[in-house]
């Protein structure tokens, strides 16, 4: 497997280096040399050179550039589905998944897609006294794009956000998480190997210290993936320096069991929502309310399904649950559960440790007997716990759904798809799925974004290729020898024939706006009059 350039190499001095670590293991996979906030205004010289050249290519040839992306990707899957199961834990079957496939999926996609989405659009004018001008919407690019990651889906976060801003012709400054840096090295590596311009996308490596550095910078914007507490600190500093800048946040997903869902499958997607990635991802399945009559049966079906679940490192192929990042966050989930414990949740399956597997590794817990005054139905859990709660009827269901300050994604399980579609209307979030869970984010059309603690903006689809453009208005007026009636030479009349124009645009009635048509006001004569200045 190729490493690091670093690795190998004499251990770098103790400040200046990252190390990624196996979370498994414990083991160093690679030593990660940090970017010093002192080069950051010779590195953003450089980004601003490359994007200048850049935004000089066509639209096509830009996309084009994006196979050559996707290529690269391709030739390199198996390694960087073994970099990221090193360094983030994950099975192989769920680095390949949402991680490879997905940024596959970006690449080929937005190369064929975005020169219809980002070419210049028609404006068509309703407004009559407009008609003689026509309209159009350019999409601009925005200049140096940062671009701050989490370390949960390492590759196909910053990928997902990375590839649209080069499509709209931006420069890219990709800060990954120091937990991640090796699989964050991996983005440099591809687009240096697909012959992007150099300097284009640079991959700086450093903590929370040098993301703010790099918005202190001043960046054209920022799209930052990450925890609420840290979004918030992003979203100050941005305000700072009036940067535009799209927060991707934690979320609390429900999920809505109505008595009529099939169970079996309810329960299969409950269990694999819930503990994918080891609980360990934004839109994963963390409260779940479900309707009095069937909560038993799905409750004991969610419990011999978790069970079933095989714990163990991504060296074992048949892993479904790996470790959990780092100690501290097993530690937080703890605390949540024992708190939910003292209050009187009961835990049915899991919440111990495995020391025999490894430090990092929790057993999937199924949490019953929950309530709103819990910790864990308020906050994000983000490990391997789903909470359920029965509920007397859907409209108890969307009530404590919508009970949250987070909103990032739901679904919706029901046999009658109408009503889950009207239901899913009812639920405050950015997306709601009804009858699957979270597979939406692989759905590269489908936007990802929700409200309130979850963030602000938009990735992936055209809204979020949209974030990376200035929207530029262009009108050009096809006869501009025609007078301007607003322009100057105001008189009483004009006033009257402006007053008449209201009338016979807005009057409530079609009576009363033919009279102001037909009206003996001089209007005629004021409209078709010639500028006076
Ligand atoms: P985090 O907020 O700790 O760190 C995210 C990134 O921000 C890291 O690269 C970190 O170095 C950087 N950072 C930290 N302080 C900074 C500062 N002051 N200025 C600039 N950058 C700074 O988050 P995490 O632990 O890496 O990720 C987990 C969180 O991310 C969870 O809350 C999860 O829900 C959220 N997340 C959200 C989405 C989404 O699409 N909404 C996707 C994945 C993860």
């Amino acid at each position: 497997m190729a490493v690091p350039s670093q690795l190998g190499s004499p251990p770098l001095r103790a400040a200046a280096i990252i190390d990624s670590i196996n979370p498994a293991t414990q083991e160093i996979n690679a030593q990660i040399a940090v970017t010093q906030p002192a080069d950051l205004p010779a590195i953003f010289a450089r980004a601003r050179s490359a994007q200048k050249e850049w935004s000089g290519h066509p639209l096509r040839e830009r996309c084009a550039m994006l196979c050559r992306l996707r290529d690269a990707i391709f030739a390199r899957r198996d390694e960087i589905a073994d970099v990221i199961t090193r360094e983030a834990g994950k099975p192989r079957v769920e680095a390949i998944f949402a991680e490879v496939l997905l940024a596959l999926d970006t690449a080929d996609f937005l190369a064929r897609q975005a020169p219809r989405w980002l070419r210049p659009e028609r404006v068509p004018h309703h407004n009559i006294a407009m008609k003689a001008k026509s309209g159009w919407l350019e999409f601009d690019p925005l200049g140096v794009v940062a671009i701050i990651s989490p370390w949960n889906y390492p590759f196909s976060i910053p990928m997902a956000q990375v590839i649209p801003a080069l499509a709209a012709g931006n420069a890219v400054l990709l800060k990954p998480s120091e937990l991640t840096p090796w699989s964050g090295q991996l983005v440099g590596e591809l687009v240096a190997q697909a012959k992007f311009p150099p300097g284009l996308v640079q991959v700086l490596q450093g903590r929370g210290d040098l993301g703010a550095a790099i918005i202190e910078a001043g960046p054209d914007k920022v799209l930052f993936t990450g925890s609420v507490s840290t979004g918030q600190r992003i979203a100050e500093a941005c305000a700072k320096k009036l940067i535009p800048s799209v927060l991707e946040l934690g979320g609390k997903d429900a999920m809505i069991v109505l008595a009529d869902a099939d169970l079996e499958i309810a329960s299969s997607a409950a269990v694999w929502g819930g503990f994918m990635n080891c609980g360990e991802t934004c839109i994963s399945v963390e409260r779940i309310y479900v309707e009095q009559p069937v909560a038993e049966r799905f409750t004991q079906l969610c419990v011999e399904k978790t069970k079933k679940l095989r714990l163990g490192p991504a060296s074992d192929p048949d892993a479904e649950i790996g470790p959990m990042i780092r100690i501290s966050q097993l530690e937080k989930v703890e605390v949540q559960l024992q708190e939910a414990i003292a209050r009187g949740a009961q835990v049915l399956t899991g919440g111990n440790r495995r020391p025999d597997l490894g430090a990092n590794f929790l057993q999937p817990a199924v949490v019953t007997s929950v309530d709103h005054s819990m910790q864990l139905m308020r906050e994000e859990t983000f490990g391997p716990v789903i909470a359920i709660c029965a509920v007397a009827s859907a409209d108890e269901a969307v009530a404590l759904a919508n009970d949250s300050p987070f909103g990032l994604s739901a679904s919706v399980w029901t046999t009658d798809n109408r009503r889950g579609r009207e239901i899913a209307s009812r639920v405050r979030a950015g997306s709601v799925m009804v009858n699957d869970v979270a597979s939406y984010y692989g759905i590269t059309e489908a936007p990802h974004g929700g409200p309130g603690s979850s963030g602000w903006g938009h990735t992936h689809s055209r809204l979020g290729l949209l974030e990376m453009v200035r929207v530029k208005y262009i009108d050009v007026d096809r006869m501009p020898r025609v007078a301007k009636t607003w322009w100057f030479g105001y008189t009483a009349e004009l006033a009257a024939a402006a007053g008449a124009l209201l009338e016979s645009l807005f009057a409530p009635s079609w009576r009363g706006r033919i009279a102001a048509m037909t009206k003996k006001h001089g209007a005629r004569g004021v409209i078709f009059r010639r500028n006076r200045i």
